[in-house]
């Protein structure tokens, strides 16, 4: 068969995935932004309904020849449609590899292990939890053998490439001993700073609707086409992708807390524009996606905390916040404003971390893990590990199971090797900055509210490619440099110090 046929066989194809698709986010936006819960019965029914006929399109004897047909013709195919054979093949072995009963015993197992860890945390019991977590374990490191076992001897490795495309401990290691090296000692000398940073004006009272218009102009500030996309309200912040010319944000408002939002706005806002600037050719098709999770949070968290917490950004906030809520913002300088979002505190809390603290909490998850699939480790040892790595690292240390082992879901739902991509991201999206400042004056931009101008840069190195390159293949290729966490830390200290005067 021609080239072009098997090529319009497959777009033909995907296009009914991609309907099932469409519906099944378009159901969970809904479900997650205040679809009435009287509905939830049908809603559920209608949702599990699509996501089967999704998954048997997905997996269908039909499927598979299309990209094997395609595989055969791979030396004629363009550079696109060879990387997405690629791809397809690796999601089309990853599911066949598993034999469908074992896959339907995690599902049950973990389910009822994500009920179990919400009780021992409610509770604060880890031995509640421990059976569930030995049993995901096990589950976990059976299906990674199934993917291909170990590299390098490690089946942690495998677990991490899952993730992250040609990621290793061996890589994470470095990077990680680099941030121990140099935030660890960073974070003393604030605590020892006289330094004392005031922001108990932020947990005054600040209404609803001025925070909703808040979140909606800076949105427009930054960049993010609302004309493409809208921001909603939900539990917790997230990024839908619901189609390339559809990409919503949700935020969570707090009204005795006004930068909450407002930096997950900013941080989904970082989502938003990457997806929105993705190459229009790979629409639909397995290309139209993100280089990875640390990519996509590199970006979110550059806006997030590189651009939001600067002063130049404070700067418009302030005036934004003076303008929407002047009383509570009566006798607050722009400085006392700076400082406040960029407070340190270490706290137990991964999701209300501050920048500097952050990227510790996952190090502390990273070397857990480590112990957990590779190590020789009991599961009765972990809650005291968990506290000592705490304590020597944030210098803090639990009292109980609910501040320690049971801070995070993603364990209980089988989620190992994913937390190292959060630090990565805060790293790699310093280092490209590091290399877009040799294009354009990046503060300057802020100052003068041109964030088309950072936008642009990001689009035409970053965004266009989707996942035309893995990960490290992306970095290499827009920065000339291997992963450099050193670039993340020198920002840090700069930073930190300047502010704690240290
Ligand atoms: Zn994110």
């Amino acid at each position: 068969m021609e080239v072009e046929t098997l090529i319009r066989a497959y777009n033909d194809y995907i296009k009914r995935i991609n309907a099932y698709k469409y519906a099944l986010k378009v159901i969970n936006f809904d479900a997650a932004t205040g679809a009435p819960k009287s509905a939830i019965k049908e809603r559920s029914e209608a949702y599990s309904f699509i996501a089967l006929e999704y998954f048997k399109l997905k997996t269908s004897p039909e499927f598979k020849s299309i990209i094997a047909n395609l595989k055969n013709v791979y030396s004629k195919l363009d550079k696109y449609y060879q990387r997405i054979v690629d791809l397809e093949i690796k999601t089309l072995d990853k599911i066949s590899k598993i034999p469908p009963h074992r896959y339907q015993e995690f599902s049950k197992l973990s389910a009822e292990s994500e009920v179990a860890w919400e009780e021992a945390k409610e509770k604060s019991d880890y031995q509640i939890f421990k059976p569930y977590l030995e049993k995901i374990v096990s589950m976990v490191k059976e299906f990674a053998h199934y993917y291909g076992g170990e590299i390098d001897g490690s089946l942690y490795n495998r677990m991490l490439d899952d993730y992250e495309e040609g990621m290793t401990i061996k890589k994470l290691d470095e990077f990680f001993n680099t941030l121990k090296e140099r935030i660890v000692p960073l974070l003393e000398k604030i605590k020892a700073s006289k330094i004392k940073i005031d922001d108990s004006f932020i947990y005054k009272n600040y209404p609803h609707e001025g925070q909703i218009l808040i979140g909606e102009e800076i949105l427009k500030v930054i960049g993010f086409d609302l004309e493409n996309g809208m921001l909603r309200e939900s539990a917790h912040p997230f990024t839908s992708s619901i189609s390339n010319s559809d990409i919503r944000v949700t935020t969570h408002i707090y009204e005795n807390n006004v930068i909450s939002s407002i930096y997950s706005v900013i941080h989904e806002g970082g989502h938003g524009i990457y997806d929105q600037n993705i190459n229009p050719k790979f629409k639909g098709t397995i290309l139209y996606d993100g280089a990875s999770m640390a990519i996509h949070e590199s970006q979110s968290r550059l806006y997030e905390n590189v651009i939001g917490r600067s002063k130049e950004f404070v700067h418009i906030l302030y005036e934004l916040l003076k303008k929407i809520y002047p009383l509570q913002m009566k006798k607050i300088t722009e400085e006392d404003l700076y400082l406040a979002v960029n407070k340190v505190e270490p706290s137990f809390i991964r999701t209300e971390a501050d920048e500097l603290t952050y990227s510790l909490h996952i190090l502390v998850r990273y070397e857990m893990e480590k112990l957990i699939i590779d190590g020789n480790v009991s599961f009765d040892e972990l809650p005291s590990i968990w506290n000592q790595k705490m304590k020597e690292y944030l210098g803090i240390e639990p009292k109980n199971d609910k501040e320690g082992i049971l801070q995070d879901i993603h364990w209980a739902g089988g989620s190992f090797g994913y937390f190292p991509s959060y630090a990565l991201g805060n790293a790699i999206g310093l280092q490209l900055l590091h290399t877009m400042k040799k294009e354009l004056d990046f503060k300057q931009a802020i100052v003068n509210k041109n964030f088309d101008q950072i936008k642009e840069y990001l689009a035409k190195n970053v965004y266009i490619h989707g996942k035309m390159l893995s990960p490290m293949e992306l970095l290499k290729e827009v920065t000339g440099e291997e992963l450099n966490a050193s670039y993340y830390c020198d920002y840090l200290e700069q930073k930190f110090k300047e502010i704690y005067l240290i």
